[in-house]
C-alpha cells in the first residue's frame, strides 16, 4: 500500500465533503452542550496548556506534586468515569514518561503513544475519543531528543519486521528538515500536529468551536524541559 493510500487525511476528506464537515461541527457543539457531565473541565485550552507547562516546570525543578496525591482516592474517583483535561500524542520511547514529565496523576491526561508520535488512523480515532467523548481541551504532539524512530527514518535502511512502516509517516519531516535529527524531530511534531488539526473533522470542529487547541512540543531528554514549537 502506498503512502498516499495510507494517509488518513486523504481518505477521510474524500469521504466527508464540506457539508458533512459542517454537520459534524454543529453536532460537536451540541454534543458538548447537551452532555455537560462529559464536558467536565472548566479549563480553556490556553489554561490547560498552562497547567501542562507548569507541571513540566515542577518536573524540571524536581518539585513533583502528583506523587503527594492519594492514589487510592484518585482511583476511586475515576473508577466510573474519566475526565482528562488534555491529550498527548507522544513517542513510545521509554525516556518520555508523559505523566511524570508533566507532573500529572490518574485521570488527568489521555495519552496515545506510538514510535515517532505519528498520526495513524488508530491514533486519530483515539484522540477524537479523548476530545469529543471525554472532553479534553488540549492536544499536545510531543517529539523528543534522540528519537530512534526519526533516526531510523532518516537512515532509511532495511530493518526487520514491520519497523519500516514508520518511515512513510515520518517522510515529510525528513524531506522538509533534512538529515539533522533534531530539526527533523521538531518538524515532525509540527507536521503531525497540523495533520491532526486538518485530517480529523472532529478535531477541526473542536478547534473551530474554540473548545480545542492542538500544539506541538519538543522534549529535551537532558534538561527535562518541554519546549512549545510554533
Ligand atoms: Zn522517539
Amino acid at each position: 500500500m502506498s503512502a498516499q493510500h495510507r494517509c488518513p487525511g486523504v481518505s477521510r476528506r474524500s469521504f466527508l465533503n464540506g457539508v458533512a464537515a459542517a454537520a459534524i461541527a454543529a453536532s460537536f457543539t451540541d454534543f458538548v452542550a447537551i452532555r455537560p457531565a462529559l464536558a467536565q473541565t472548566a479549563l480553556t485550552p490556553d489554561a490547560a496548556l498552562q497547567r501542562m507547562m507548569d507541571g513540566n516546570g515542577r518536573y524540571v525543578r524536581q518539585r513533583l506534586q502528583s506523587f503527594n496525591e492519594d492514589l487510592s482516592i484518585l482511583r476511586q474517583d475515576t473508577e466510573e468515569k474519566q475526565e482528562p483535561f488534555a491529550a498527548v500524542l507522544s513517542c513510545a520511547d521509554s525516556r518520555v514518561p508523559v505523566e511524570i514529565l508533566f507532573d500529572q496523576s490518574i485521570g488527568h491526561l489521555f495519552v496515545s503513544r506510538v514510535a515517532g508520535n505519528v498520526t495513524t488512523p488508530e491514533i486519530i480515532a483515539s484522540l477524537e475519543y479523548g476530545v469529543a467523548v471525554l472532553g479534553a481541551v488540549l492536544i499536545m504532539v510531543l517529539g523528543h531528543a534522540n528519537c530512534g524512530a526519526v533516526k531510523a527514518a532518516i537512515a532509511g535502511k532495511d530493518v526487520p519486521g514491520q519497523i519500516s512502516a514508520l518511515y512513510a509517516p515520518l517522510r515529510a519531516a525528513v524531506d522538509q528538515a533534512g538529515p539533522d535529527l533534531e530539526a527533523a524531530t521538531r518538524a515532525n511534531a509540527k507536521i503531525q500536529a497540523r495533520s491532526l488539526s486538518e485530517a480529523s473533522t472532529v478535531l477541526a470542529a473542536g478547534i473551530k468551536a474554540g473548545r480545542l487547541k492542538v500544539v506541538a512540543g519538543y522534549y529535551d531528554l537532558a534538561s527535562g524541559k518541554v519546549e512549545l514549537l510554533s
